[in-house]
């Protein structure tokens, strides 16, 4: 079985207080332990954040990435488009699916927003499909904001008919999957100077810190969520990128709202 369908999932996640900007870490719960899950969905990772983190590779190796022992060299490249005229002046938000905005799975959920067929060697399951909530609200706000991009870790054959039910009013621009990541130590990082714009411009939101090891002063994080009906992180984040939409700077931003 090939490595997984939806993304990282650590045990602790790092959040940042839409309130404070004070970043706290937080246990998390643990999804269910399933074989043909991971597969499709995720790069299971669990990371001791008692370890410094890695640093950001050279150049050179971002171009050569490894995966399965092999050397895959990479070229320059934009993974996104020219910017359309409608978000021309805006920043560019890169935004995760699982666990930031929704958590699937395949055991059956009776109160699934979504059940998406999935074919897997063959044989096709479904994958029943939770939205966060405030989902909604917060990506019609944030398409107004923002150039917006779902970047995933996951699979296209997953992840693309999720999304299609999930943004039906378009607000992400282009959709990126496990493809356009970079494997590296074990796991899918989303770099973002693959992206073809401005870092000074640039935001990624993600529950997974993996995901975003590369560009850690890029990330907003958000506490994974699985299932908890009162969780409001969504509703909460929304004045944060309301602030952040204005930035010259998100690196300066972003320290002002650590408390740097
Ligand atoms: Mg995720």
């Amino acid at each position: 079985m090939e490595s997984s369908v939806i993304t990282q999932v650590q045990k602790e996640d790092v959040q940042v207080s839409p309130k404070t900007g004070q970043v706290s870490r937080s246990s998390l719960k643990q999804p269910r332990s399933c074989n043909i899950f991971k597969a499709l969905f995720c790069c299971i990772q669990a990371q001791d954040d008692s370890k410094p983190p890695t640093p950001p590779p050279s150049h050179q190796a971002l171009l050569e990435s490894q995966e399965n022992g092999m050397v895959v060299k990479q070229s320059e490249f934009s993974l996104l488009p020219e910017v359309e005229a409608q978000d021309q002046g805006k920043l560019c938000v890169v935004i995760d699916l699982d666990e930031t905005l929704v958590h699937s799975s395949f055991k059956p959920i009776s109160n699934a927003d979504f059940i998406v067929p999935v074919e897997i060697e063959g044989t096709t399951h479904q994958v029943y499909v939770l939205k966060r909530p405030y989902v909604d609200e917060f990506l019609q706000r944030m398409g107004e904001l923002f150039e917006c991009v779902l970047f995933t870790a996951s699979l296209a054959k997953y992840a693309d008919p999720v999304t299609d039910l999930l943004d039906q009013c378009g607000v992400f621009r282009t959709r990126l999957f496990r493809e356009s990541c970079v494997f590296h130590q074990g796991c899918y990082v989303k770099d973002l100077s693959r992206l073809g714009r401005d870092l000074h411009k640039t935001l990624i939101l993600d529950n997974s810190p993996a995901s975003y090891i590369f560009h850690p002063n890029n990330a907003v994080p958000v506490v994974s969520w699985f299932d908890d009906v009162d969780d409001a992180e969504l509703l909460n984040l929304l004045p944060v990128f309301e602030e952040l939409s204005q930035a010259d700077n998100v690196y300066t931003q972003l320290d002002q709202l650590r408390g740097h």
